[in-house]
């Protein structure tokens, strides 16, 4: 990194690929929006956090009533800016998926050891925190999302993220499993197969993504390194406008004007 000193996550890195100058801002200045919005799909964001603390207490042997409770309290709190049909959507998603997850796995079935649930990674450069791992050293990835027409293929996604190939590299995994919750009715759960690793496929990855810190790394703290293809400033879409929120700065940059729709962002490592 810039600075020499925090590592990159997942997201950090997908994002400098997605947008360079998101990133400059985000990461090398510190710096998030203030707003909560639902263009920008925070209440979606939010239910994949409070998803994967739900399935985390799972199988560290809560009590469905218990885990059913701490996960409403968190939802509620935490969507208390959302509007009223976003977010009932969404709760009525949270009600039938927790139900069904005691209905359908068991905190015995192998796929997560729980003390290696929300497990904490990192290496001198990377760092990320990784669903859950089997005794075998096998990825449990949970993905709450909407159902897409190939299954098949949004597995493959997954399987195939940035995200899932940085954790294979911080956690030497022998292989992956990735489980989704469906938003969208009919609610349901879907648990894939394992896809075991050669060794030699996260020597690559590892390489990749060295490539990628090296990167970053030359470009330093000077803005003007940091170029965005303009047509991701602003998604048009038949039903959505969505604006980069960090357009602003983009514009005018810091200024006392600008600075009070931005936030330092809290850094969890370095
Ligand atoms: S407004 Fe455009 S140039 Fe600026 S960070 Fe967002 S996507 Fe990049």
């Amino acid at each position: 990194m810039a600075n020499g000193t925090r590592k990159l996550s997942a997201t950090g890195i997908s994002t400098f690929l997605d947008s360079p100058k998101k990133f400059y801002w985000r990461y090398i200045m510190g710096l998030a929006p203030i707003s909560m919005s639902v263009a920008s799909y925070d209440h979606d964001r939010i239910f994949g956090t409070v998803w994967a603390e739900f399935v985390d207490r799972f199988y560290k042997g809560s009590t469905e009533a218990g885990n059913v409770q701490a996960t409403f309290d968190a939802w509620d709190n935490l969507t208390d800016w959302c509007p009223e049909k976003p977010k009932e959507k969404l709760t009525k998603a949270l009600e039938a998926l927790t139900s069904k997850y005691y209905e359908t796995f068991s905190p015995d079935d192998g796929c997560r050891h729980p003390e290696k649930s929300e497990l904490w990674l990192e290496n001198d450069r990377f760092c990320g925190k990784l669903d859950g791992l089997s005794e075998e050293g096998i990825i449990h990835e949970v993905k709450s999302t909407s159902r897409a027409q190939s299954t098949n293929e949004q597995l493959w996604k997954v399987q195939n993220s940035l995200q899932v190939r940085l954790y294979a590299v911080l956690a030497k995994a022998q292989g992956s499993c990735i489980e989704f919750a469906y938003k969208d009715p009919p609610h349901g759960l879907f648990r894939g197969p394992v896809v075991m690793y050669e060794p030699d496929q996260i020597a690559l990855w590892e390489q990749e993504f060295n490539k990628i810190a090296d990167d970053i790394d030359s470009r330093g703290d000077d803005p003007y390194n940091y170029m965005c293809n303009p047509d991701g400033c602003c998604i048009v879409s038949k039903y959505t406008t969505s604006m980069c929120p960090y357009q602003l700065l983009c514009e005018q940059g810091i200024t006392d004007d600008t600075s009070i729709f931005y936030k330092t962002r809290e850094q969890r490592k370095a």
